[in-house]
């Protein structure tokens, strides 16, 4: 195995590095890539509805 763990190469607010697993063949992982940057717009956007929704049963 030639290739060493390599990270993402977006950096944060503050500086601090993403670090996340990037993409095949690409600098960033698939938050920080800006050709996934739709999928992941829609994948957050449904990871936090799903979330509210579970604590809304637990609430319940
Ligand atoms: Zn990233």
């Amino acid at each position: 195995m030639v290739v060493r763990a390599r990270t993402c190469s977006f950096i944060r607010e503050g500086g601090r590095p993403c670090r996340a697993t990037p993409l095949r063949d690409e600098d960033f992982c698939f938050w920080h890539s800006p050709n996934h940057q739709e999928e992941a717009a829609e994948g957050r956007r449904l990871g936090g509805l799903r979330r509210r929704k579970e604590r809304a049963l637990a609430g319940a």
